[in-house]
């Protein structure tokens, strides 16, 4: 029996819902017992252990459309609250545990079936249970010559991936995963069901090739958010290229980005570069590492008031005798094309003093069944070699697995990626945090973003920090102007609060529709600050 009810329901309700759900789906896919109930908790929770954090008050795991709808008619009339999750894997951000603290998660891993996968126009339809690696693997199986762009961790699903707004990485046109979507269907509170974009005609033939379909888009209200149950999404795929190649840009002096950003967005806007790609600096990421010492230069530079100088930065750099920035890009298409563009990047960059590169050697496809043993870096298979980062694996006193990200984005400019680094890399030092990843800027078609992993250990006062530490970076980026593209569970009223424009119009539009929508706000409670009426602060 749960030992967690949804707020405001009684056990006797509570159980009459799970007995009604059970008799849908089978008492075996109904999970109750505090040890099933445990799978579903955010193992990379801040707050784990702690007397808020959120447990779900079971799970239910339905295997076809016909019972998500049967159960959220039964949700719907007891007032259950649900939290639907796909793979459930949103480790960082939240895992599958729900906003809301007694909420039924409704777990869609059953409904792993690739519905579709069509080669020649590049497409695949999929259900919520559907990982990256099942897809891969039926790609591969099937001799499919089609990619899929995937996030770190390979388990995930392209569905709760996309849903999420998650990121990847091989081409900046899909490495937002929600754009690379196209229809789907979804289940409304009430069990109604509901097909968006071309599919929302009987038998379309354009449901996974033309987004739009006729009349309001409305698919933006099924992404981080939570108006239905999504249990079907059509996915454009890319083409397995000609050839491959990735080449590293070797940056020496600090200074030198204020020269070398405007050529990068010259590269992006000319067609030449096409790749979403990291901006690192070698010297920033040993600080991160453990044996860096408290009192290093880099923690020196971080812990002024003020963003120091070029010629301050310049000096830390060149003493430090590693270069100030690199970036790995990656080219994919005709052969001749990529080469053409691998060195038009040279030759443009190439001409500010002390910039070299590397370049790996040109795959061409398709690779024998040897050719793809021996690839070293498989850009085009998902793995989890992500979980090389974090506390644990990296030996860190009281190390618990978990981190959790913090997500800003703004402009492409030298100007902002210098400021973003000092001031959030500041904020934590000054709540005495060590632990964290955070030297990336990622940087894709006009934007840049860091991914700051803060990481998390078993000293529940350091946990405490890092919670404080999150919130003064919300608040710090405010003030710049930076807001997250995603954030975890825990934080999503407090980042909603920083879209504050005009009284919070946008809040209270999307509480309007919610409840229309779902009027009884059984779905994804508190789900990026949209909270059900009965839950709503004032
Ligand atoms: C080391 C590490 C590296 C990572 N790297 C990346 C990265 O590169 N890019 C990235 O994007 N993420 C990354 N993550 C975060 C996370 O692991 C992935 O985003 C993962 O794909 C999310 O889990 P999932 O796919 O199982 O989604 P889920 O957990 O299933 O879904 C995410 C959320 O979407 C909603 N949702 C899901 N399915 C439905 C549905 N069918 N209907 C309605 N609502 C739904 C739910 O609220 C759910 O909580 C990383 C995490 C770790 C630990």
């Amino acid at each position: 029996m749960s030992t967690k009810l949804p707020p405001g329901l009684d056990q006797g309700t509570f159980d009459l819902a799970i007995k009604e759900m059970a008799a849908v789906v089978g008492s075996e896919w109904v999970f109750t017992s505090a040890d099933d109930i445990d799978l579903y908790r955010d193992p990379y929770s801040p707050r784990r252990g702690q007397p808020d954090e959120s447990i779900p008050s079971g799970a239910v795991a339905p295997d076809d459309l016909e019972e998500v709808q049967a159960i959220m008619r039964i949700a719907n009339k007891h007032r259950v609250p649900i939290y639907p999750v796909s793979t459930g894997r949103n480790l960082g951000y939240g895992g599958a545990a729900p906003v809301l603290s007694g909420s039924l998660v409704l777990d869609l891993k059953r409904m792993n079936r690739i519905i579709e996968v069509n080669e020649e126009q590049a497409y695949a339809i999929v259900e919520p249970g559907v990982s990256y690696f099942d897809l891969y693997r039926y790609l591969q199986d099937n001799k499919i010559r089609l990619w899929v762009d995937f996030p770190g961790p390979g388990w995930g699903s392209p569905m709760g991936n996309a849903l999420d707004r998650g990121i990847g990485g091989y081409r900046y046109e899909t490495s937002i995963h929600w754009t690379q979507h196209c229809g789907l269907e979804a289940v409304l509170a009430n069990g109604d069901l509901v097909r968006t974009g071309m599919g929302a005609m009987p038998n379309a033939k354009t449901w996974p090739v033309f987004k739009y379909g006729l009349g309001p888009d409305i698919d933006g209200l099924f992404s981080q958010s939570n108006f239905g149950v999504v249990t079907k999404m059509g996915f454009r795929m890319t083409r397995e290229p000609q050839a491959l190649m990735s080449g590293t840009v070797i940056i020496s002096r600090h200074s030198d980005i204020h020269k070398a950003i405007p050529v990068l967005r010259q590269l992006i806007d000319q067609d030449i570069l096409r790749c979403a790609f990291g901006l690192m600096s070698p010297a920033v990421e040993d600080a991160y590492k453990l044996d860096y010492p408290e009192d290093g230069p880099f923690w020196k530079l971080m812990e002024r008031t003020e963003q120091p100088s070029d010629a301050e930065y310049d000096a830390f750099f060149t003493a430090a005798g590693k270069p100030a920035w690199t970036a790995l890009m990656t080219f994919m298409g005709v052969e001749e094309v990529i080469l053409a563009q691998w060195a038009t990047v040279k030759k443009w960059l190439g001409v500010i003093d002390g910039v070299s590169f590397q370049e790996m050697p040109i795959t061409r496809f398709p690779l024998s069944e040897e050719q793809r043993a021996n690839t070293p870096m498989k850009i085009w298979e998902p793995s989890l070699s992500a979980f090389a980062m974090g506390t644990r694996v990296q030996g860190w006193p009281n190390a618990s697995a978990g981190h959790i990200f913090f997500s800003p984005i703004y402009p492409m400019t030298s100007h902002d990626i210098l400021r973003a680094r000092f001031e959030f890399t500041h904020v934590l030092r000054r709540h005495k945090l060590r632990t964290v990843d955070a030297n990336m800027a990622v940087l894709a078609d006009r934007y840049g973003g860091i991914i700051m992993g803060l990481r998390l250990t078993q000293d529940a006062e350091e946990n405490a920090r890092v919670r404080a530490a999150y919130l003064d970076l919300v608040k710090v980026g405010a003030e710049l102007g930076y807001a997250e593209y995603r954030t975890h569970a825990m934080f999503m009223d407090d980042v909603v609060d920083t879209f504050s424009f005009n009284n919070h119009a946008l809040l209270r539009l999307t509480e309007t529709l919610k409840d229309a929508i779902d009027p009884n706000g059984i779905i994804s409670a508190g789900r990026y600050g949209v909270w059900p009426k009965y839950l709503r602060k004032s």
